[in-house]
Parts: structure tokens; C-alpha cells; sequence
């Protein structure tokens, strides 16, 4: 079975593609290279032994995409990771979002709409739901007003994929609602490489570790928290990686209840900043040096998934701790840095 993997160079669709290749798919990655790099590629190969095929492609060029589809006609399932995902930047250049992210997706769905059948994972986000008023946070939780053009891409992305699936049964999609993906495959060969100065706690703690940051802000101490500091559900990315196939499995063993499904994929605990730096602390022996700041403009107070419907009907669970993830994100960390 041929699966196509938009985006597949970047942290969360490398780790997937492994995890397909170990399980004898045969892959084939585009990206564009924007935010990633073709040594990724290397890093899948010396894991699992294979390369996937692999065309440096744009997906904002509509022939482009016209043109992959004629000449791979053979393809069972796509798992779409392509997109920008960089919250502040969404809301400088908003315009650069709407077309990288909906744009592309529409440019595939086309391709996709008119085949006999179709199979389609979408990287959906928990920032759909915002502050959800109940925790832990269900699918049926309320989407709530986006609070970057970035956070709305993916709830308008899920909604162009409800209207597609509305009128063509053909088209088999899982949207999955990732809470916070962390942590590094345990060879360390493939991890996030985050550009710039990174957005993203876990990233922020390994190079502030490493001693690339003076230290780490903890943006706000006061919310209604048992520490002051906001809560989130920080998932394993081979965890994530492992959710993808189940859920590509489920749509190519025709198990969907109905043409367009979404899950929440996260642990189901949530750890509050402090508690992941101390974590963190455990995990590697090493010590953080960070501070209390103001509040980050945006930031929710709690987000955590409630995941019955992922672990009963999805058939998926995470295995990893926090202190495994933590500890796989730092052994990264070290790699990358020991390279350059
Ligand atoms: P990433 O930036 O590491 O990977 C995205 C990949 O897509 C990169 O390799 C990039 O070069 C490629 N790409 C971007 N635009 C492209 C285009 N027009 N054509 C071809 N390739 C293109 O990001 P990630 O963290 O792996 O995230 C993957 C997906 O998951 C994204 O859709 C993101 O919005 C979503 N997501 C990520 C997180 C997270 O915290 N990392 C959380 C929720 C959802």
C-alpha cells in the first residue's frame, strides 16, 4: 500500500513515516523543504533501513499537485502534515497561512474528491477548542473563536473536509486534535528542529539547557492552577507517530463509524509548566535556569484531553511518561548540538 505523507520531512510526519516503513508501507514524502531539510532523510534510512520515495514539491502550486496525482495514480492513503504552524507569525503575516494551509489542502482534497476511494489523515490541533470550559476536554467540546490565524487554518481546514465528505462518500477522513507533541525518536536520528527562537516549552527547556538560552520565561505564575503556571498534555511524538497509523488503519480497514471522524490525541494528564521543568530536571540530572514572567498574550490556562474515545474507539492509547518524552527530547538536543 502506497501512502503519501505531505510534509513528511518535518518533526511530526518523520517520525510517522518511520513508523510506516516499519510496518512495510511503502511511502512517499513531499515537502517543500521550507522547515525541514533532506537530511531528515538520512535519519529515516539509518532507522529503519528504507528510504522513502521522496519529491521536493510545493503544494501551493496547484499544477504541481495536478501533475503528482497523474503520475502516482496508486495512491491508498494520504496523512497531510504540510502547513505552518508558527502561531506568532500567522498573526504578522495571516495572508501567508490562509494560502499555505487551506490552499494546499484544498489542492489535494481536488485530487482526491474524484477517485473511486480515498483515505485522508489531517493534523488537526487542540487549539481548536481554546479554553474549553470542561476539562478533561472531549471531541463534543465547542470550537471555540480562534485566537490566531494560524489556530483558525485548522478549524476552517476541518470544516472544508466535513463540507468535502458531506457529498462524497468516497472520501474516508480522521482529523486528529493533537495536544502537545514532544520528544524525539529514542535513536535520536530524527527530532523537532524548531527554526529561530522556539515557541514551544520542551524546545525552549533543551536549549536553554544546553546553554543556547540564558533562560527559560515561564509566561505567568498566577492562573488558577495547583502552581500558577498553565497546563497542557504533552504526548510523545512516537506516541503521535503510532496514532497516525491506527487511525490510517481504521479508515483502510473500513472500521469508521462515519466518512469524517475526529479524535483528541494526547495523554489524558495534564502537567503544569513547573512541573514539566522539574520533570525534566528528574529525567536528565540537569538544572533549569528559568524565571517567572507576565503572561503570554493567548495562552489558554488548561488544555488536556479527555481520550475515551481515542483509547475505545480509535483502539489507541499513549504509552510514553513525561519524563520518557522530556528525557528523549534532551538526548536530541544533545545529538544536534554535538554536530555542529
Ligand atoms: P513541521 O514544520 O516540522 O513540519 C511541516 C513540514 O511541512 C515541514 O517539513 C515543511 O517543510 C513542510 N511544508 C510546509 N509547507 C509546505 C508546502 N506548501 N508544501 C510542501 N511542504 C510543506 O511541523 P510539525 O510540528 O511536524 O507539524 C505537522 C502538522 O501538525 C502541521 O500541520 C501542524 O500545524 C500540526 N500540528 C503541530 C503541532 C505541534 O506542536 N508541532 C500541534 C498541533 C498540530
Amino acid at each position: 500500500m502506497k501512502i503519501l505523507v505531505t510534509g513528511g520531512l518535518g518533526f511530526i510526519g518523520s517520525h510517522v513515516v518511520v513508523e510506516l516503513l516499519e510496518r512495510d508501507y511503502e511511502v512517499i514524502v513531499i515537502d517543500n523543504l521550507s522547515n525541514s531539510s533532506l537530511e531528515v532523510l538520512e535519519g529515516i534510512h539509518a532507522i529503519t533501513g528504507k528510504k522513502p520515495e521522496f519529491e521536493k514539491l510545493d503544494l501551493r502550486d496547484k499544477s504541481d499537485v495536478q501533475d503528482f496525482f497523474k503520475r502516482h495514480a496508486a495512491i491508498t492513503g494520504v496523512i497531510h502534515f504540510a502547513a505552518s504552524k508558527a502561531v506568532g507569525e500567522s498573526v504578522e503575516n495571516p495572508l501567508l497561512y490562509y494560502e499555505n494551509n487551506l490552499n494546499t489542502l484544498v489542492y489535494l482534497l481536488q485530487e482526491l474528491q474524484d477517485l473511486p476511494q480515498a483515505h485522508f489523515i489531517f493534523s488537526s490541533s487542540c487549539t481548536v477548542y481554546g479554553q474549553a470550559e470542561q476539562l478533561p476536554i472531549t471531541e463534543t467540546a465547542p470550537v471555540q473563536p480562534a485566537a490566531s490565524p494560524y489556530g483558525n487554518t485548522k478549524q476552517i481546514g476541518e470544516e472544508i473536509i466535513q463540507d468535502v465528505c458531506n457529498i462524497k462518500p468516497t472520501l474516508q477522513a480522521i482529523a486528529l486534535r493533537y495536544f502537545n507533541p514532544i520528544g524525539a525518536h529514542h535513536s535520536s536520528l530524527i527530532g523537532e528542529l524548531p527554526l529561530g527562537t522556539p515557541q514551544n516549552l520542551v524546545p525552549y527547556i533543551t536549549q536553554t539547557a544546553i546553554g543556547l538560552r540564558e533562560q527559560l520565561s515561564v509566561y505567568g505564575d498566577d492562573y488558577p492552577t495547583r502552581d500558577g503556571t498553565a497546563i497542557r498534555d504533552y504526548i510523545h511524538v512516537m506516541d503521535l507517530a503510532t496514532a497516525h497509523v491506527v487511525a490510517l488503519e481504521r479508515l483502510l480497514n473500513h472500521k469508521a463509524a462515519t466518512n469524517f471522524e475526529t479524535f483528541n490525541i494526547g495523554t489524558g494528564t495534564g502537567s503544569t509548566v513547573l512541573e514539566v521543568v522539574h520533570a525534566f530536571e528528574k529525567a536528565t540530572g540537569e538544572s533549569l535556569n528559568y524565571k517567572i514572567v507576565a503572561r503570554r498574550e493567548g495562552d489558554v490556562t488548561a488544555a488536556y484531553a479527555h481520550t475515551a474515545q481515542a483509547n475505545d474507539v480509535l483502539g489507541w492509547k499513549a504509552q510514553y511518561s513525561l519524563e520518557e518524552s522530556l528525557a528523549s527530547a534532551w538526548e536530541w538536543e544533545k545529538k544536534v548540538r554535538s554536530k555542529e
